[in-house]
């Protein structure tokens, strides 16, 4: 076992399936305390179940490190305070907060239904804030009370938010919200010891198996999709090497490491009063403006890279 986050109290939310999972594995084999968080439910939020979390702290303990589960529903306040409470009760201190659960409900926007909104805005946006507010109380105490902290949040983005993927408006919206949440808690709790980054994964999932032909990929392809490609920058972000970077969003998968950048302004005028001389000044400003990233993150409408 590596010592790279050795004495490193990590939460990992989600971590019973897909990239959590592998989050909290290779956190686990280079020394970390894990809190494997999951609440074991279908792909689209429904249930609960055990099982995952606890599989995942089992795994690794079996394998010589250390884990505890948690199956606490990451978007409830309260129960998001009782998960912070169990890092530092079992392991004795927190370290990072690796926000990762999250569901999917796709729906073109015409027919999306408000629950289907609701769902997926509260996990992604409220299970980042929720453990993210508390952690950071936690990290300001210890703060104030003159403890030296290096601690970490590291959220979970998306493509589909930052350059906007058709069908989820849902989804992107929240993943969109994350990087914009990533960015501005980079710019509070600097002055804690904490930073704030993000990362924007791309891998063959429980959440993305139906989206592509998983049945007819070559080994090679499958394993260029393997979610366990995320977890070497989250575990770097993790450690106490990487305290020098913040309110970043990585683009990680197995085809390539990025950082996303953010948004800049563009072509700049004096304001223009008159609403009816604005059409032409408007269009010479796009016109010289960037185009928006596509889906493959250029300057351009492309499909998935
Ligand atoms: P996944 O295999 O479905 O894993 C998501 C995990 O989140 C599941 O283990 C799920 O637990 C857990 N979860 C859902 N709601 C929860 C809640 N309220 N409280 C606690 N845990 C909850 O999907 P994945 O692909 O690994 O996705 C992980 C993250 O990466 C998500 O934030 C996703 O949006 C993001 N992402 C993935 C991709 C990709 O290509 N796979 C691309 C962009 C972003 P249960 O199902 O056991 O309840």
């Amino acid at each position: 076992m590596s010592s790279f986050c050795e004495d490193r109290v990590v939460i990992v939310t989600g971590a019973g399936r897909g990239i959590g999972r592998e989050h909290a594995l290779m956190l686990a084999a280079h020394g970390a305390k894990v809190v494997v968080n999951d609440l074991g439910g279908a792909r689209d939020g429904a249930g609960a179940d055990a099982g995952p979390a606890e599989e995942v702290a089992s795994e690794i303990r079996a394998a010589g490190g250390e884990a505890v589960a948690n199956t606490d529903d990451v978007s409830d306040f309260a129960a998001a305070k009782r998960m912070i409470d169990q890092a530092v009760d079992e392991f004795g201190r927190l370290d990072a907060v690796v926000n990762n659960a999250g569901i999917l409900r796709d729906r073109m926007l015409v027919n999306m239904d408000e629950a289907e909104w609701d769902a997926v805005i509260q996990v992604h946006l409220k299970g980042t804030f929720a453990p993210s507010r508390h952690a950071a109380a936690y990290w300001r105490e210890r703060s104030k009370a003159g403890e030296s902290v290096d601690a970490r949040i590291i959220n979970t983005s998306s493509v589909s938010g930052i350059y906007g993927n058709p069908g989820q408006t849902n989804y992107g919206a929240a993943k969109m919200g994350i990087a914009g949440f990533t960015i501005i808690a980079a710019r509070e709790l600097g002055r804690y010891g904490v930073t704030v980054n993000a990362v924007a994964p791309g891998a063959l999932t429980r959440m993305t198996e139906d989206l592509g032909s998983g049945g007819e990929l070559s080994e090679e392809e499958l394993a260029r999709r393997s979610p366990r490609w995320i977890a070497p920058i989250v575990t770097w972000l993790a450690s106490a090497d990487s305290r020098d970077v913040t309110g970043r969003v990585f683009e990680a998968s197995g085809r390539m490491l990025a950082v996303a950048e953010g948004w800049h302004r563009g072509p700049t005028i004096e304001p223009v009063d008159d609403p009816t001389k604005i059409g032409p000044i408007a269009r010479e400003l796009v016109k010289s403006a960037r185009l928006n990233a596509g889906m493959n993150g250029k300057d351009m409408d492309g499909g998935l890279d």
